[in-house]
């Protein structure tokens, strides 16, 4: 079993970001920006928003973070999302999600400007993504790729299983496995809630991504021996031990699962960092795209 070292792979990435901001410095051109929105101050966005600026400083961004009351109302959300759409020295932003149950993330989503779209989320770049031209690919899914390209593994005529179907990771994940292309080439079953027979069909996955929000949902008898696994699962589980009183797990049983395979993603230190790394990435992308 080969672990999938998401700290070492994001680090290596965002250095060669960071190598591109240099280059561009040398020539005199400003840094590259990235802009958070965060709508409220549930502690979990708070901390992946920090935790994403942090990146930002660490590659030589420029970052900052918008915050807006929870009680926002969903025009002021829409007013600051023109604003930022019209702002020249903002590459790319990001709107936290979760939003408030009172705005329409859809909405939000729809009024993003595609080129500075760099969580990939607007029907745009989705479409780009699913015709396989050029656009920014949501940034769970692209740490995952990320994953399975540099640590060279096999996808092509593998069987995969993507469980969830989340806009965000289960279904662009499943569009990309299929994709004609590296990493790609899988035959793809994406299971859901409806699904019926989930463990037979999860025991047939050469590569199984678990994407369901479930703690410790996957056990050992529910995946193929050799089996490459991915999980995207981050769930707050209780633990009398931890001083925080709890702890992180995916949505993996990953004591138990990780012996039966070939490669397998630790949580945390697997996908999450990915996630971070890949928005870095994607941001550097559509700076590119303003320089040229
Ligand atoms: P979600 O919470 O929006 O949806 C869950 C999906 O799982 C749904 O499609 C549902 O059909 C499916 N599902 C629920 N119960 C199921 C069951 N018993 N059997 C089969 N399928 C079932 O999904 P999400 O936003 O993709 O989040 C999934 C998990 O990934 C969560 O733990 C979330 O915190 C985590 N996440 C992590 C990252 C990261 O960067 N690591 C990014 C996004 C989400």
């Amino acid at each position: 079993m080969q672990l999938l070292d998401g700290k070492k792979l994001s680090e290596t990435i965002k250095e060669e970001v960071a190598a591109e901001v240099a280059g561009y410095l040398i020539e005199n051109r400003r840094k590259p920006k990235l802009t958070a929105v965060l709508v409220g101050a549930e502690p979990a966005s708070q901390f992946y928003v920090k935790s994403k600026m942090r990146s930002c400083a660490q590659v030589g961004f420029e970052s900052d973070t918008i915050e807006l009351e929870a009680t926002a109302t969903e025009n002021q959300v829409l007013e600051l999302i023109d604003q930022l759409n019209r702002d020249e020295s903002v590459d790319g932003y990001i709107v936290q999600l979760p939003l408030p149950a009172h705005i329409d993330e859809n909405k939000v989503i729809q009024k993003v400007d595609p080129q500075k779209d760099v969580d990939g989320f607007h029907p745009v770049n989705l479409g780009n993504m699913i015709l396989g031209l050029e656009g920014f690919i949501p940034a769970t899914p692209l740490g995952i790729m990320f994953f399975l390209e540099r640590y060279g593994i096999e996808t092509e005529g593998k069987k995969a299983v993507v469980l969830g179907r989340s806009n965000i990771v289960g279904t662009p994940m499943s569009i990309l496995l299929s994709r004609k292309a590296y990493p790609g080439n899988c035959t793809v079953t994406q299971v859901h809630s409806r699904t019926k027979e989930i463990s037979s069909i999860m025991r047939e996955a050469d590569i199984l991504i678990a994407a369901i929000g479930i703690s410790q949902f996957v056990k050992a008898d529910m995946v193929k021996e050799g089996a490459v696994v991915i999980d995207v699962g981050i769930n707050r589980i209780e633990d009398k031990n931890s001083p925080k009183g709890y702890k992180i797990v995916g949505d993996v049983d990953f004591e138990q699962v990780a012996p039966k395979c070939s490669f397998i993603t630790p949580v945390p230190g697997g996908v999450g960092l990915m996630t971070v790394a890949s928005l870095i990435f994607n941001t550097m992308k559509a700076y590119k795209r303003k320089m040229i």
